[in-house]
């Protein structure tokens, strides 16, 4: 077999058997297939797509590439979570700690920014320390000690998925049914858990740009989660506008730090909550989404899931006095706010020119190699359906680069849409 012959079947829109998958994926995971083969195999896939039969072999092949967990002997029951992928979304960092704090285990394995949509991983290493390479035994016995576990794909774990997530970021082949359903399907397979909660996002900001294609990938991945023996369920979530208001690796892991003391903006806070309170029934621990949720509310409330985080961070290696003294966090050089120049309803605050912006000011990537600048993105001020005065402040631009802050500021000017009438606001859930 050569790889070249399984590029060009798919480049003619020829089905793949499960033989050509598996030897593609283990030659690309050991080295034998280089990233330019790899590169174009994922751009025919993009542009062809794969049956539900080829998605669900890529799925187990990337799953197989490495070890699978097994938590059986670990915890009673393991849940985990992932997004989809979205501009702001830094859910992980409050609901990992909330739900761990209900004495639900989770133990979850995050990527990196991927094209315009920022990466746990990412803003997690906002904080100096803090380990994204756990090893399987670290991970295993982490769940066990303290119930929570945030990490990278370990070499062990799905190591197919970390090397093609990170060549598709850079080569345009990140929005394709088929390699996001397995991507997050494939970790989460590996990951070990025996319930899943997937966070599909839908809009502007997101992979999926319609609820059809949402609902299709969110169906896929149930499937496969089925096939692979786990208790999966999915929530369709808005990505029109960005969630919260941070948009920017520090600035959002301090948002998701003032979320946990309480604090954080409303429309984040809630979609924190009911995701928790999913996982917590998901998991057997409430007995209905109402009281998942009130048991997520006194997490908080009570502490106790700031507390869960200062674990979390502390067992990883991260300086946790970040958590307390938010200051430390880096700062970037150049702080703007910008005024609206009219007054009105907001009807967009377009989600990927904000993500596409936060990149350019470096907080994402252009090539694989690229360094994350920690400190830049924005805060947006206001979201769909609010009422703007003329000089309100719209946003604030954090750049290290004066042009790069001018050119961010003119970019972000254009996420906004205003209408004189009354706009509706955005629901935080479509499904
Ligand atoms: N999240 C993932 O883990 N993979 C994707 O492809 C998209 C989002």
């Amino acid at each position: 077999m050569r790889a070249v012959d399984i590029i060009v079947k798919k480049r003619d829109k020829e089905e793949l058997t499960p033989k050509e998958i598996k030897f593609f994926i283990d030659g690309f995971t050991n080295g034998d297939i280089p990233d330019y083969q790899a590169s174009a195999w994922a751009m025919a896939v993009l542009l062809n797509g794969m049956t539900p039969q080829e998605t669900a072999y890529l799925t187990l092949a990337m799953a197989h590439s490495g070890e699978i967990l097994d938590l059986s002997d670990v915890v009673d029951i393991a849940i985990d979570k992932h997004s989809s992928g979205g501009v702001g979304d830094k859910t992980t960092f409050v609901v990992l700690p909330v739900v761990a704090a209900c004495g639900l285990p989770v133990g979850k394995m995050s990527g990196r920014g991927l094209g315009f949509s920022g990466g746990t991983l990412d803003k997690i290493e906002s904080i100096p320390g803090f380990r994204v390479d756990l090893t399987t035994d670290e991970f295993k016995d982490q769940l066990k000690k303290i119930g929570i576990v945030l990490t990278g794909q370990s070499l062990d774990l799905a190591p197919a998925d970390g090397k093609l997530y990170s060549l598709r970021d850079v080569t345009g082949t990140v929005q394709s049914i088929p390699l996001i359903a397995s991507s997050i399907m494939s970790k989460k397979i590996a990951g070990g858990a025996q319930a899943i909660l997937l966070d599909v996002k839908v809009g502007l900001g997101a992979f999926m740009k319609t609820l059809d294609e949402a609902r299709e990938l969110s169906g896929l991945m149930i499937a496969i989660g089925n096939l692979a023996g786990r208790k999966v369920e999915t929530v369709l979530s808005d990505m029109n506008q960005p969630l919260g208001s941070a948009v920017g690796n520090a600035l959002e892991v301090i948002e998701a730090i003032n979320t946990l003391r309480g604090n954080g903006p409303e429309d984040f806070r809630e979609h924190c909550l009911q995701i928790s309170a999913h996982m917590l029934v998901l998991g057997g621990r409430a007995k209905d989404f109402k009281t998942g949720r009130r048991m997520a509310e006194i997490a908080i409330a009570s502490g106790g899931a700031i507390d869960k985080f200062r674990v979390l961070v502390n067992k990883q290696g991260g300086d946790e006095s970040f958590i307390d003294d938010i200051k430390k966090f880096p700062m970037a050089k150049i702080i703007k706010t910008v005024y609206a120049d009219r007054k009105g309803y907001l009807t967009t605050v377009n989600a990927q020119i904000i993500g596409e912006a936060a990149v350019a000011l470096g907080a994402g990537r252009s090539k694989k190699e690229d360094p994350i600048d920690h400190a830049v993105g924005f805060l947006i001020h206001s979201k769909v359906g609010e009422f703007v005065e003329r000089g309100q402040p719209l946003f604030t631009v954090y750049a290290n680069d004066d042009g790069k802050s001018e050119e961010a500021k003119q970019n972000v000017l254009k996420a906004f849409g205003w209408s004189d009438q009354p706009f509706k606001s955005l629901p935080l859930f479509y499904d």
